[in-house]
């Protein structure tokens, strides 16, 4: 009897591993958008690869059971523009057990022409390989935030949409109803962001790390500078005090980092120029709660406009 029970418990397990199918994500931003997408399709189940919080996964390595993850795959979702090359060189290692794991690129959801109009915009130097700059028309290098403005998050989830339809075509009909409802809730948040910014009588903000690049494009914000060079390191005394000069000339609203509590140089920079300090989230890492990039924008949108009351 008992021999019997546990040869049903382990065909029952055996068949629903086989019937359901899992989509890998990389960070919180990919799991989310995928999440949203693939809602209430009980036969996917959508994971996510890292378990860290605290910022971006810039030149993240992943630990042995994250990288466990890999093996269990059988679609993989990642960001692109090197935000999480960790997920790429994981693949790399895995190539021979994994096989041909269909992949998802978020950013090739983003046109080539806006991609080169942020590049000539941003300043951004990512760590690349040299020669990556043999290929001329590679963004390898790009500032990969895109998904902080809610313009380019659409345009991702339109993207993911449809190569997930392709992969997925039982689903299609859910699939698409799903992304298309998503991807106009961004829309929507896109056109309440740019409206602020519009209606702002200051539109300068300060930030610290360079996550903000899209959705000042996107919505008219106007990054006066920068604090952290990406990779966290601090400003030479020499900048410390041309940033100083910059922000008493320029008198944005606010210095902007992205979680409490503050940086000691923002602080800093904070009483020097009399600049009050506000939280503006890039929505790197979360909750797993699909709702939670939408619950933190909207946090950041009264934030913008607090700031714009309380700003100089
Ligand atoms: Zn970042």
């Amino acid at each position: 009897m008992l021999f019997s029970l546990f040869l049903m418990a382990c065909s029952k397990s055996t068949e629903n591993d086989q019937k359901k199918q899992t989509i890998l994500t990389s960070f919180y931003p990919v799991w989310f958008m995928t999440s949203q997408i693939v809602d209430s399709i009980d036969d996917i189940s959508v994971e996510l690869m890292i378990n860290g919080s605290g910022g971006c996964p810039h030149n993240l390595s992943l630990t042995p059971r994250e990288m466990q993850k890999l093996y269990d795959a059988d679609v993989i979702v990642s960001h692109g523009l090197g935000i999480d090359a960790f997920l790429d060189h994981a693949v790399e290692i895995a190539k021979a057990e994994i096989g041909d794991v269909p992949r998802i690129v978020l950013s090739d959801g983003i046109s080539d022409s806006i991609k080169s109009v942020i590049a000539g915009e941003s300043n951004w130097q990512a760590d690349h390989d040299d020669h990556e700059h043999e290929h001329v028309q590679s963004f390898d290098g790009l500032n990969p935030h895109c998904w902080v403005s809610p313009k380019r998050a659409a345009e991702e989830v339109r993207h993911l949409t449809v190569e997930l339809a392709s992969i997925f075509p039982e689903h299609t009909a859910i699939l698409l109803k799903n992304g298309n409802s998503t991807a106009s809730r961004l829309d929507s948040l896109a056109i309440k962001f740019s409206d602020l910014a519009e209606s702002l009588p200051n539109q300068k903000i300060v930030t610290v790390h360079d996550a903000y690049i899209w959705l000042s494009h996107d919505t008219g914000l106007d990054i006066v500078a920068t604090l952290e060079t990406e990779g966290g390191s601090e400003p030479s005394p020499r900048e410390l005090n041309e940033l100083i000069e910059t922000i008493l000339t320029e008198q944005p609203i606010g210095i902007f980092i992205q979680q409490e509590p503050a940086p000691d140089l923002a602080m800093m920079v904070s009483e020097r120029t009399k600049t009050p300090i506000f939280v503006l989230d890039p929505v790197s890492y979360g909750t797993p709660d699909p709702e939670y990039y939408f619950e933190v924008m909207e946090k950041n949108y009264l934030t913008l406009k607090l700031a714009a009351i309380k700003g100089k």
